[in-house]
């Protein structure tokens, strides 16, 4: 329940009317940290929300993204992925499992010369190789 209400807060936050759907989602992103795709999101909360469509999902999460509320990662080749964290952080993708870690990094700064006077509005930082499951 105590999380419904922080994705209550963060979709108000970022200027999204709360329906009761799009809390679900919201919350879902969360608090899973498996940066899942739109199949992944509905065939979990489905069966809690019977109403709940696959378009819908797909209509949220665009809708999440578009106002900031959570990261679109183009990380996989074949699923976008979805991110609940916004802090700024990279990702690891296992080239085996496909699993997509957090990875975090000090500080994401450009300190050079080449980079100045461009505004970023969005940064993402992959990485790909063998996690450590899989790596034996
Ligand atoms: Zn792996
Ligand atoms: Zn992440």
């Amino acid at each position: 329940m105590n999380s419904i209400l922080n994705s209550k807060k963060r979709l108000e936050k970022h200027g999204i009317k709360p329906s009761l759907q799009r809390m679900a989602v919201m919350d879902y992103l969360m608090t899973h940290r498996t940066h899942p795709t739109v199949e992944m999101i509905f065939n979990d909360l489905s069966p809690d929300i019977p109403t709940l469509s696959k378009t819908t999902v797909y209509n949220t999460v665009k809708l999440l993204a578009e106002h900031e509320a959570i990261l679109t990662l183009n990380i996989d080749e074949k699923n976008v992925r979805y991110d609940g964290d916004i802090s700024p952080h990279a990702h690891f993708r296992c080239k085996l499992c496909g699993n997509i870690h957090d990875f975090p990094i000090e500080r994401m700064e450009i300190k050079h010369p080449e980079c100045e006077g461009f505004t970023i509005s969005e940064t993402q930082v992959y990485y790909s190789g063998f996690c450590r499951n899989c790596k034996n």
